[in-house]
């Protein structure tokens, strides 16, 4: 049985914990990087749980760790949570011990705070202000001031999660309504923060005034009554759950669901710089965020980098899945053939045995298997979404050669990744971007590519606005970064050097 953590149900004072083995989750590549977290929230449904549930499932590429329903009956607020998989987790005897009409859901990679059972989401504490629960994507930046702050104030911490930062200063805060003690919280904190709230009888849906992270909010239409009400990271969401998008919750916004109906309120004066990485990696091609189809923005970002880095050759190869997009794009573009060239195995999970564990590439070639008949013989231009430290990249050009390909040209949708993220997004330390400490031409040497070229900066933010006119933070291709607090760690070898 997995561990599983059960809170708030009628009769049981304490949490109850329940399992065997690690608490913590293991993932079976550790060269790869992994993505952030997913937030659902459903509002007057007789099976809110379930509902939640469907939304986690398609938000589960948004983290694979942990995954947590807290459900709400305007009486009892019980939250189950657990490592591993969505659909792990949530078997139906599960789903059937949480009632209520409400639910919040959270699908977890941790980038701060460990990966223990405690850590996963939604955290459920009982403050000052009643019974609360919260579930945060993203990552904040002011968090050891506010920390420290809270404890000398007589926080006492259930975990070492930001997130729960948030839910503390809530408690503690001087405002005498709940409302506007959560506006009052969200100002104190800096930093990327998408959040749903639930208490025994109210949602909240918050975005930080950056809108970093994406989080939109649908309705399902109920003939004999009032609509459910119920908000996503992603719109692919709301497709399960046959919910039609209204509008995205705007950065700066807190918007409050009731009984009585929507209630919004403005809590901080917005000043967008939404995570551009969202379009060019994490988010599902069939969502829309930050009003635009992330697939519309891939295909013109695969368009804008042939136009500005074309090579002759005979196919166009996408490397699975993250760079199928854009090769469609690119493909058109150049007018040069699109196959799938490499294919991939999406039955490798988590919990696979590598017999052979020393045998070089294994991890990249069970996962990819180069299609020989197509790449024999031919001059093939991969396309891949980044390099981050370049070492998948290396592995595929090299398995591509091997099978024959006469000439290997890497195109990349995105321009070098040059400083990490500290609003969510799980890239490593400024010492292992190959591309913070390497020139084009030197990286193209590294991964044996006969050609090797990015996608440049107004490319990608053309690409991404599609006239709607967003703002993005681009931070990590630039190194400015919106927020003045980010991790001392990065920047204190840095400030040494030019000392
Ligand atoms: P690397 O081998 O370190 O250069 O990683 C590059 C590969 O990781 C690319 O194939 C990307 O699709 C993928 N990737 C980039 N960013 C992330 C991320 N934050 N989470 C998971 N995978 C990522």
């Amino acid at each position: 049985m997995r561990w599983l953590l059960f809170e708030g149900f009628p009769g049981e004072e304490s949490p109850t914990i329940l399992g065997s083995g690690e608490q913590t989750a293991s993932t079976s590549d550790p060269d790869k990087l992994h993505e952030e977290c997913g937030v659902v929230a459903i509002h007057n449904h007789p099976d809110a749980a379930r509902q939640a549930y469907l939304a986690l499932y398609a938000l589960q590429h948004r983290g694979q760790e942990s995954a947590g329903i807290a459900t709400a009956d305007g009486t009892h607020l019980s939250n189950i949570k657990g490592m591993g998989l969505v659909s792990e987790i949530f078997t139906d005897e599960v789903i059937a011990r949480l009632k209520g009409d409400m639910a919040i859901g959270h699908t977890r990679y941790s980038t701060t705070g460990d990966s223990a059972l405690l850590n996963a989401q939604p955290i459920r504490v009982e403050s000052t202000k009643g019974l609360i629960a919260i579930a945060h994507n993203g990552n904040l930046v002011n968090l050891g001031n506010l920390r420290v702050h809270l404890e000398r104030q007589g926080a006492f911490f259930q975990t070492t999660s930001d997130s729960e930062i948030i839910v503390q200063l809530i408690a503690h805060s001087q405002a005498t309504t709940l409302v506007d003690a959560i506006a009052d919280s969200l100002r104190q904190v800096e930093g990327a923060f998408s959040i749903v709230m639930m208490t025994r009888d109210r949602i909240f849906a918050a975005r930080d005034p950056h809108g970093f992270r994406p989080l939109s909010m649908g309705r399902i239409k109920n003939p004999d009554g009032p609509d459910t009400v119920v908000f996503a990271s992603e719109t692919c969401a709301f497709d399960l759950l046959r919910a039609k998008y209204e509008r995205d919750v705007l950065p700066g916004e807190l918007v409050m669901v009731t009984g009585d109906g929507v209630t919004s309120r403005q809590y901080a004066p917005p000043n967008q710089t939404s995570c551009i990485f969202e379009h060019v990696y994490f988010a599902r091609p069939d969502s829309m965020i930050f009003g635009r189809w992330v697939q519309e923005s891939r295909e013109q970002m695969g368009r804008q980098l042939a136009r500005e880095s074309h090579v002759d050759a005979d196919l166009v190869v996408p490397v699975p899945d993250s760079g199928v997009t854009a090769a469609i794009g690119y493909a058109a573009e150049s007018e040069i053939p699109f196959r799938f060239g490499l294919i991939r195995n999406h039955y490798v999970g988590r919990t696979f045995i590598e017999p052979e564990q020393r045998v070089r590439d294994f991890g990249v070639k069970l996962k990819l298997n180069p299609v020989r008949n197509l790449l024999e013989g031919r001059r093939i231009i991969l396309i891949d979404d980044s390099i981050i430290r370049g070492t998948t990249s290396r592995k595929i050009v090299r398995m591509v050669r091997q099978a024959g390909a006469t000439e290997v040209h890497l195109r990349i949708s995105c321009p070098p990744t040059i400083s990490p993220c500290y609003y969510g997004v799980d890239t490593p330390r400024k010492s292992e971007l190959i591309a913070a400490n390497n020139t084009i031409e030197e990286i193209r040497q590294y991964i044996e590519a006969d050609s090797l070229a990015y996608l440049s900066l107004d490319g990608l933010r053309n690409a991404c606005d599609g006239g709607e006119g967003n703002k993005f933070c681009v931070a990590c291709y630039t190194g400015d970064y919106p927020t003045q607090w980010v991790d001392v760690e990065d920047i204190l070898p840095a400030v040494a050097a030019v000392v």
